[in-house]
């Protein structure tokens, strides 16, 4: 389980001789830098570095970094909001010790997430995994619950680097072959080795659709640590294929046209240890909170697009027919829609059954994304929302009439569109808080200028090698 307390100058209680303890446990297994990993705003991991030697301090006095990242965007200019984006001031980075690992993929080092508070001490209002942490932390005391998440990867390993920012693909085979597996054995079997050496339980990898595209799913863990995971994978898919002398590509849409990398969230609501979304008296074993849960992210996702597609690339993406899930409905697993029910197989279902939710991709801050999905789902719950009707295969296929009877609606087209629902959307802008919830708006519209004027294909070039 995550620590939810906030990072206190001179060290949480018992860090600092924890830290201690670790470097040199670190240093005799030859590990020479800590990565410290953070998200910012737009969706582009950033970090600071400090030798082994170094993470006893980092513990107790944090590192600094500016906190005009969070307002940088992905081509690294800067915009600004009331708060943010200014040269001045400074953050200290504090580094979790508990999900601290040694990166089997990047000889020498080791990585860990960070929460960033002020010089001050006080937490830093643009620090998402910190509001995730507040989300989780309220749902246990009001609600009594807890949750479990896992993010899925989808990326595109390419031959590289290739010359102009092209993506060549490292393999031909098709969809979902063993002549793919095969082309990329050597790469995937060091994937799953490095993801075993570092504690990650690997639930399935595989060729997926895109060319040169494969997937990752992993284990479910608490959010916090779910999202810190998924910023671990990709950086241990990114170490090992460089390995290899290739490149991967995590953008929403590596081209303009045809399928492209999701990062779909699996999310469940739990009470005293049992899944709300099992073993009930409602659809598919739901019970009644469960279903509200799912209504009240149903209801949101118009919204949360801004949040969980932030990319002007994520509208390549989102489009009807190639399972990215852009309509606002819901089905027993089925892939079209935005929030696929998952039951999970008999004998199996009281821990496995879940909500996936489709219309996330690997460009969204996966603090920022869990934490507007649980305030979402904790929205639907708090006013009991009734569950609409379920559909069955693809909504692209329902008539405007029958969609409209339904409240199946189109998902935002552009992320203009998304932002606009955000801005209307109180509860998401809460539960980010004031602060972050205006870097949201302010990074949204500074990706929407830069890639002003651009066709399909300059947007996917633009984003290709950014996430
Ligand atoms: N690549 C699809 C997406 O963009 C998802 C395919 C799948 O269901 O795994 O979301
Ligand atoms: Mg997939």
């Amino acid at each position: 389980m995550t620590t939810l307390a906030d990072p206190v100058p001179g060290g949480r209680p018992g860090d600092v001789e924890r830290a201690t303890a670790l470097g040199g446990e670190l240093s005799a297994r030859g590990v020479h830098g800590v990565v410290l990993s953070y998200v910012d705003t737009a969706g582009v991991g950033r970090i600071k570095a400090v030798p082994t030697a170094g993470l006893a301090s980092a513990a107790a006095w944090g590192v600094g970094m500016s906190p005009v990242f969070d307002t940088f965007l992905a081509n690294d200019s800067i915009v600004s909001t009331d708060v943010l984006g200014s040269p001045d001031g400074d953050l200290r980075l504090y580094p979790d010790l508990d999900h601290l690992t040694v990166l089997a993929g990047q000889p020498g080092w080791a990585w860990a997430p960070v929460d960033r508070i002020t010089q001050e001490g006080e937490p830093h209002p643009g620090c998402g995994r910190t509001a995730l942490r507040r989300v989780v932390s309220s749902a246990a005391e009001r609600y009594g619950l807890t949750f479990r998440a896992a993010v899925e990867v989808e990326w595109s390993v390419g031959c590289g680097p290739a010359e102009g920012g092209e993506f060549l693909p490292a393999c031909s085979g098709p969809a979902y072959s063993a002549a793919r597996q095969i082309e990329l054995s050597d790469c995937t079997a060091d994937l799953l080795a490095a993801f075993a050496a570092q504690g990650v339980d690997v639930e399935q990898l595989h060729p997926e659709y895109a060319a040169g595209q494969f997937e990752i799913s992993v284990g479910a863990l608490d959010p916090v640590a779910a999202a810190d995971r998924s910023v671990l994978v990709r950086q241990t898919i990114r170490a090992v294929a460089r390995r290899h002398g290739l490149v991967v590509s995590f953008a929403p849409a590596v081209f303009a046209q045809g399928v492209g990398n999701g990062g779909h969230v699996h999310l469940s609501a739990w009470r005293d240890g049992v899944n709300l979304h099992s073993g009930g008296g409602g659809r598919h074993g739901m019970t009644a909170e469960a279903e509200s849960f799912a209504a009240g992210v149903l209801a949101h996702l118009p919204a949360l697009t801004a949040v969980t597609a932030p990319s002007p690339a994520s509208y390549l993406r989102l489009r009807p027919s190639q399972w990215a899930g852009v309509f606002t409905c819901w089905g027993h697993e089925t892939r079209e829609a935005a929030v696929r029910v998952v039951t999970g197989t008999a004998g199996l279902r009281d821990r496995a059954a879940n909500l996936e939710v489709k219309p996330v991709d690997l460009a969204a801050n996966p603090y920022l994304a869990l934490t507007c999905l649980i305030a979402a789902g904790l929205d639907g719950l708090a006013s009991s929302a009734p569950l609409p009707e379920e559909i069955t295969g693809d909504p692209a296929l329902l008539g405007p009439d029958d969609a409209a009877a339904r409240g199946v609606r189109r998902l935002p087209a552009s992320l203009a569109d998304a932002v606009t629902e955000f801005r209307a959307d109180q509860r998401l802008r809460a539960a980010l808080g004031p602060v972050l919830a205006d870097a949201v708006i302010a990074v949204r519209q500074g990706e929407i200028a830069a890639v002003d004027g651009l066709d399909d294909e300059r947007v996917a070039a633009a984003y290709r090698w950014k996430y």
